[in-house]
């Protein structure tokens, strides 16, 4: 099966998707190509592939892509062949992608997908987060955060939305549903809820 996790910058997506992947073997992360720079604990091959524009340019053309999309300036895409081969050996593959990758990841037949969006608990907690990974950097930081509402606001098009406050109690409930849903089930989620905690963030 294919999971997606997708968030706010920020909101710890990445981070929550190492950990399943650390955490259960059958998990696999599918790797994107951007055309971003690398962050220095980036590692080519590991976090992403790193690639410029005429590289990235002949991947579109070829036709190789499940998804792609232009963010904060950079782009990325995933690749289908490793999604399928890993698909073939039985994995699961977790995708860290955004909701215009989300979007067109549904749209592709005969996959079996669920689709998860991470919301930070507040926006201090979102800008602190952003911060730390940034130090410094306060334009980019700003870039990010001006985004929050427009990517937040694709909250609806997923299967599950999370609040990581507590990154362990995020990725025990993100667990339990995969488990739920391997095993066919669905697991139930007040949206009237989530509805409102949005609109609290958004404000
Ligand atoms: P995203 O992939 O959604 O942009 P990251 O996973 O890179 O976000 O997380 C952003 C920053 O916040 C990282 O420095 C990460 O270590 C930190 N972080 C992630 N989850 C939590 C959490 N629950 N509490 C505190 N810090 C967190
Ligand atoms: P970052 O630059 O912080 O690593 O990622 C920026 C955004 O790009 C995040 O929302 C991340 O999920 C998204 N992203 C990473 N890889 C892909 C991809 O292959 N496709 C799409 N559509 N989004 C991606």
């Amino acid at each position: 099966m294919m999971f997606v996790l997708s968030s706010p910058s920020g909101a710890g997506k990445t981070t929550l998707t190492k950990k399943l992947a650390a955490n259960n073997t059958n998990f696999t992360i599918s790797i994107s190509h951007t055309t971003r720079e690398p962050r220095p604990n980036e590692i080519n091959g590991k976090d992403y592939y790193f690639i410029n524009k005429e590289e990235f340019n002949s991947l579109i053309k070829g036709n190789h892509f499940y998804e792609y999309a232009k963010i904060f300036d950079n782009y990325y895409c995933t690749l289908k062949d490793p999604i399928l081969k890993f698909l073939s050996l039985g994995k699961d593959v977790l995708f860290d992608i955004d909701w215009q990758g989300t979007q067109q990841l549904k749209k592709v037949k005969n996959l079996s997908i669920v689709t998860f969006f991470i919301l930070p608990p507040n926006i201090q907690a979102l800008k602190e987060r952003l911060l730390n990974r940034h130090k410094g950097q306060e334009k980019l930081i700003g870039k990010r955060m001006n985004k929050f509402n427009e990517e937040t606001s694709h909250w609806n098009e997923y299967n599950y939305v999370f609040v990581n406050d507590n990154l362990d109690t995020c990725y025990e409930k993100i667990l339990n549903v995969i488990e739920c849903e391997k095993r066919g089930e669905k697991h139930y989620q007040n949206r009237n809820e989530i509805e409102e905690k949005v609109k609290k963030l958004v404000e």
